[in-house]
Order: structure tokens, then C-alpha cells, then sequence
């Protein structure tokens, strides 16, 4: 029975959420751990050029090979890594993996790679002197890195908040809007952000695989594409999954598209394998 009190709902407790509670709980307390004992890995998904299909870059995305659980998404570590400050050094190691992939990949010119930041990590003093610092290390250049930022890390973010953003991109790195379209979204966010790629959320492309596609959101797609394009930034899609719509999003002229069509995220050397020439 739930009861409501001002605002407030209480719930009474079901075995399954206090299951999850707890889960939750002990995963928190392991993650220092986790980080220690390499727990976590990279996987990469390519991101693909809709004019040519050619491979146009990587997005790296964390996993943690957790001992009991078996393999955990970042939608079940991340936001606890966010809440309890780890995801700094979790997030500056997978930056550190992610551009020595790159420079590795590299056999001819280098891969670009797009690493996820989050909220924390991005108000975090330390944001541009440790990617220059791993940048440096690896010898990479600061344009094969893209730092996906997603709109719900820019709630409430002033502008002298945003400037560790602008000094990266004066650097020549790649800002990216990720999620775009989903959660509190705000026109004004593309004016306030270094960003050259605006990120198409899944949901937006997800009316795009019936047949025939769903009028909305293909007027969605046009408009957004249109002022993306306008302002000088380069639309990729997320999710695409069918022929269709991978079709339809090219007519539409999304510039780059990632998704299960394509391949899904594998590891660094299936992705190699895969993707890099050479
Ligand atoms: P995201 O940045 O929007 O990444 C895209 C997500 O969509 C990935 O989920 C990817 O596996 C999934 N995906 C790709 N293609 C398709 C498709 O065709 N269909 C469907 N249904 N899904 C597709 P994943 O790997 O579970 O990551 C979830 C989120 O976790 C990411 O969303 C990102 O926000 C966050 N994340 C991942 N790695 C990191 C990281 O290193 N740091 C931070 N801060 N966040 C990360
Ligand atoms: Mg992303
Ligand atoms: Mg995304
Ligand atoms: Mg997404």
C-alpha cells in the first residue's frame, strides 16, 4: 500500500526492491575495489559514415566483469560511480584506455574515439589537465578525441562552468551533445557548448523502423537535422538497428549513425579486426 504524504510516497517494501537495494548497496561499496583489480573493461562500437558506410570513429563504452554478478552494464554502475565521486579515477581510466586504443588502431591515420563524461567528471578542476595529459602520453592528437556530454550533466551548469569544455575544444578536441532529445531538453544548450556533433537519441529513431515510418518523428528528425545543420554541427544517430531505417536516416541527412545494423559493441580487438584497415 502506498501512502501519499505531502509530495512523499512510501512504499511498502517488496523482497525484490529491497533485493536491489541491497545489490545496489554492496556494488557501491566494491567499485573502489573494482578499479583496482582491473575489473572494468572497454568495449567499442563503430560509428559510421552514412554517405560511404566507412568507419568514421569508435565510442568507448565501460563494462565491469564483476566477480559474483558476471558482466554488469554502465546503466547499473555508472550512476552509483556518479553519486559516490568514483567515477573521477573510473572516468580518467577509461579515457586513458580508450585513447591508447586509439593510437594502437592506429595504421595510417588514427581512429577517432569518443569517450562518455559525466556530470562530475565534467565540473571536476582536473577535466583539461588530464586530458591533456593522457592525450600527451598517448600521443595523440586532441582532434581524434570526441567527450560525449549528455544534456542532463549541463542542468544547472553556469557558464564559467562550461569553460573547461571551450578550452578543450580550442584544443582542437571534439565536444559531442549526447542523448540529444531525451530528458529536459533545451535549444539553448547548443548555443551554450563548444559542440560540433549533436547525438540523436534512440527514441527519436525508434518510430523510424515501422513501415511506414511514423510521420512525427520523421518531421522530428528533419527539423532537428536542419537546425544541426544551420548552426554547423554534424547529426549522428543513435540505435539504428534495421536497413530501413538506416535508409530513411541517410535521406534525412543524418551525417553519422551507430547502432546494432551496423555492430554492436565488441572488443577492442573484434573491433580491430572488424573495423581498422591495414
Ligand atoms: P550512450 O552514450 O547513449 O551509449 C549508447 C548506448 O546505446 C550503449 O549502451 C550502446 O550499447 C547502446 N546501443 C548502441 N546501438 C544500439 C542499438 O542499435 N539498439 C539499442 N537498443 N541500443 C544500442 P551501454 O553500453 O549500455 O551504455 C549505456 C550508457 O552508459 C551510455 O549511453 C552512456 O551514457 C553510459 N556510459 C557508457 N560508458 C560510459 C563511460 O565510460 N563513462 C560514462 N560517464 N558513461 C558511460
Ligand atoms: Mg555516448
Ligand atoms: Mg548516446
Ligand atoms: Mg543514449
Amino acid at each position: 500500500r502506498a501512502k501519499d504524504a505531502g509530495g512523499n510516497r512510501y512504499e511498502l517494501a517488496d523482497p525484490d526492491s529491497d533485493a536491489r537495494a541491497i545489490d545496489r548497496h554492496s556494488l557501491t561499496n566494491h567499485l573502489p575495489a573494482a578499479l583496482e583489480r582491473d575489473e572494468f573493461f572497454l568495449e567499442y562500437q563503430p560509428l559510421i559514415r552514412m554517405s560511404d558506410g566507412r568507419v568514421d570513429g569508435a565510442e568507448a563504452l565501460v563494462r565491469w566483469e564483476h566477480p559474483v554478478h558476471g558482466r554488469l552494464g554502465p546503466d547499473r554502475f555508472i550512476p552509483l560511480a556518479e553519486h559516490t565521486g568514483l567515477i573521477v579515477p573510473l572516468g580518467r581510466w577509461v579515457l586513458e584506455q580508450a585513447v591508447r586504443q586509439a593510437c594502437d588502431w592506429a595504421a595510417g591515420q588514427p581512429m577517432r574515439v569518443n569517450v562518455n563524461l559525466s556530470p562530475r567528471q565534467l565540473h571536476h578542476p582536473d577535466l583539461v589537465p588530464d586530458t591533456i595529459a593522457v592525450l600527451e602520453a598517448a600521443g595523440v592528437e586532441p582532434s581524434s578525441l570526441c567527450l560525449e556530454v549528455t544534456e542532463s550533466a549541463l542542468i544547472g551548469a553556469d557558464e564559467d562552468e562550461l569553460k573547461p569544455l571551450w578550452q578543450l575544444a580550442e584544443m582542437g578536441v571534439d565536444i559531442a551533445l549526447d542523448d540529444f532529445g531525451t530528458g529536459y531538453s533545451n535549444l539553448a544548450n547548443l548555443r551554450r557548448l563548444p559542440a560540433t556533433t549533436l547525438k540523436l537519441d534512440r527514441s527519436f529513431t525508434q518510430g523510424l523502423q515501422r513501415h511506414p515510418a511514423d510521420p512525427v518523428d520523421v518531421t522530428f528528425v528533419e527539423g532537428i537535422v536542419s537546425l544541426a545543420h544551420a548552426l554547423g554541427l554534424a547529426v549522428t544517430v543513435e540505435g539504428v538497428e534495421t536497413e530501413h531505417q538506416a535508409a530513411q536516416l541517410r535521406d534525412l541527412g543524418c551525417d553519422t549513425a551507430q547502432g546494432w545494423y551496423y555492430a554492436r559493441p565488441s572488443s577492442a580487438a573484434e573491433f580491430a579486426q572488424e573495423w581498422v584497415e591495414g
